[in-house]
Parts: C-alpha cells; structure tokens; sequence
C-alpha cells in the first residue's frame, strides 16, 4: 500500500457553503484531511508520499480545456470587479436559454461552469484542486508501473461529481476519472471505477458513458432521494458503445450493512465479468452511520470488509478519498478501509 498525500490541502478553505437555505460552515474542509493524516501517523502508517507534477496533460484527457481556463483565472476575476466574498453562482441558463454563448462577466461564466449553489470557491480553490488531481494521479502511476498492488490517495476537495466542464458537490476535477484515463493511456487496455460513495458520482458516469473500455458501477443513495438528483439512476446502463458499461446500484436511505453488502456483492460480481486491467475505488466514507450529509448505517468494521472484498479481486487498485464528513471517526474508517484493502 503506497498513501498520497499533499499537506497543501489546507488552503482551500471557504468562509461557508450555502445549505438548507442558510449559508453554513463548510462540511468539506481542512480538518477532514487532517484527521486522516493524523490517523495514518497514530497507526503505525510512517511514510505518506508527496504528489509528483504531472502537469495539466492527464487532466485535459478528461476535462474541457475552457472549463480548465475558467477555474484557473475565476478567483483574479472575482477579484478584479471588486467581489468581497467567496464565489457563488447566481443565475444559470434555464430551459429555453442559450447555453452555447460565452458570457464575459464572471456572474454568467458561473452559470455554465457550475450546476450548484454549495460549492464556494476560494482564494486558494485552484491550487487545491491541481494538487488533488496530481495526487490522483500519483496513485494510478504508482499501480500502472506496478510499485505496489494497491496505493491511495486523500486530498481534498473530493472530485466525483465535477463533470467534463462543470464544478459542483464540492468537487471541481474528477479525481477517480482522470486516475482511470491515466491507466487506460500507460498500458491498462481496460479500466474499472467502482463508486462507492453515499452520493452517485454523477461525473465519473457522464465522463465515460459513451465508452466500452470504461467500467463505471455506483453502489450510492438513490437520487430519486438524494443528491445529486438528475443523474445516477438504475436505468442509466450506458450510451453508444458504452452500452452495459455503466452500472447504477441505488439503495433507499436508511441502508445498513444487511442491504449493503449483497448489492456490494452485485457490483463486485460486475467488475468480475468486466475483468479491468485495472481498478479505480472511489471511497466515500459518507456511508457512515453518523455522517451529517449520508444517510446509510455502515459501521467502522464494515469498511473493513469493503476494503477486503475489494482486494479479493486481485486487481491494481488505485483508491482515491471522495466525500466523508464525520470528522471525529472519519480518521479511524479510513484506516479501516485501508487495513481491508491490505488484507490478504
Ligand atoms: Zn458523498
């Protein structure tokens, strides 16, 4: 097991996020990761390795180049028209509006770039989110060139909802889609993502929906329910020659580990008949029986058990850290999945 990690994560750090009708202090913020950090270091896990610079290269691969531009340059223009505050969008081109025009002002950019109102942008967002993608792609470079069987990334922001050229759910790179293209493109002919996140990660799905060299299955909330509503049900199988290789296994909220596993099972059984080269688990601890943003009942143990049917495949695996908000035990079910992931 070889742990990513960039220390640098603490300068995303937004003054609040808008939830619930009131503005809230952010879920998604610095002592997630540090409570992780500090979990690894209480066990016993002595080395984390710093991200290597891939540059923008992979993360073209599966991000439009504009949208791109626009996270890098948005906080300098917020900035220059006199913006106090962190960024939230304000308008978005509703039904029967042109979404193909480029707006100038930053209040219309906003409303292409984004498709939701809770995830603020700071100072320090971009350089944040660079590092995440990089420490992503660390641990798929790490697999593909066979250093270790399984390695494991947790920065932060999480980067499963961010779709090819949009930023929303807290998340502004795909973290697990950009791992999945970098194996696909240095040897791995086939490539599987397995989501297990409380939420539907509805940008993985929307990045490789048209492909049959892409696996995509989602063990999630079902978004008749839950976030993030407009994507992530069971009949999304697939598009074009992506057909059968798109994968939604909604469960009710309330899930315990009764329902869990057997439909865990199912999506395991999936990649079995894929049979991927290699595997990206995006591991969202949002599952947690006390999360204040997940409403399943998995316990610490259980991760365990996640961890270790995972490793049953016997598969190159690159964990990346999605969403996983209660602080206080989110250290010890990150390890927990870690120990299961080792398990032999
Ligand atoms: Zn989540």
């Amino acid at each position: 097991m070889k742990i990513f990690y960039s220390d640098k994560h603490a300068a995303h750090d937004c003054a609040g996020e808008i939830k619930d009708g009131e503005l809230k202090p952010c879920f998604e913020n610095p002592s997630r990761a540090d409570a992780i950090d500090q979990a690894f270091k209480q066990n016993g896990f002595d080395t984390l390795y710093t991200p290597s610079d891939f540059g923008l290269e992979p993360v073209l691969k599966v991000h439009d180049a504009d949208y791109i531009e626009f996270l890098h340059t948005a906080w300098q223009e917020w900035q220059a028209i006199g913006r106090k505050g962190d960024i939230f969008p304000l308008v978005w081109p509703g039904a029967g509006m042109r979404r193909e025009v480029q707006p100038e002002n930053i209040d219309g950019k906003l409303g292409i770039y984004a498709f939701d109102s809770g995830t603020p942008i700071c100072a320090g967002t971009w350089g944040v989110v660079y590092q995440g993608a990089q420490a992503a792609i660390s641990t798929a470079d790490a697999v593909m060139r066979k250093q270790t069987q399984h390695a494991f990334s947790f920065s932060r922001p999480p980067g499963h909802h961010a779709m090819p050229g949009q930023y929303g759910g807290y998340c502004f790179l795909n973290n697990a889609a950009i791992a999945a293209q970098y194996m696909r493109d240095n040897g791995a002919k086939k490539v599987a993502v397995l989501d297990v996140d409380y939420h539907h990660g509805n940008g993985t799905q929307a990045i490789f929906y048209n492909r049959a060299d892409v696996l995509v299955v989602n063990v999630h909330s079902d978004p008749k329910h839950e976030y993030p509503y407009y994507l992530g049900h069971a009949d999304e199988v697939g598009d074009g020659a992506g057909n059968g290789f798109n994968v939604n296994l909604p469960l009710p909220k309330g899930t315990g580990w009764d329902k869990y596993l057997p439909t865990l099972n199912k999506a395991l059984h999936s990649l079995e008949q894929f049979a991927p080269d290699a595997l990206v688990v995006s591991f969202g601890a949002d599952t947690y029986k006390d999360d204040p943003l997940g409403f399943f009942k998995l316990d610490t143990n259980h991760f365990i058990e996640i961890g270790a049917a995972i490793a049953k495949l016997e598969i190159p695996t690159a964990t990346i850290l999605e969403g996983g908000y209660a602080i206080e035990a989110l250290g010890d079910n990150v390890i927990a999945m870690i120990n299961g992931l080792s398990a032999k």
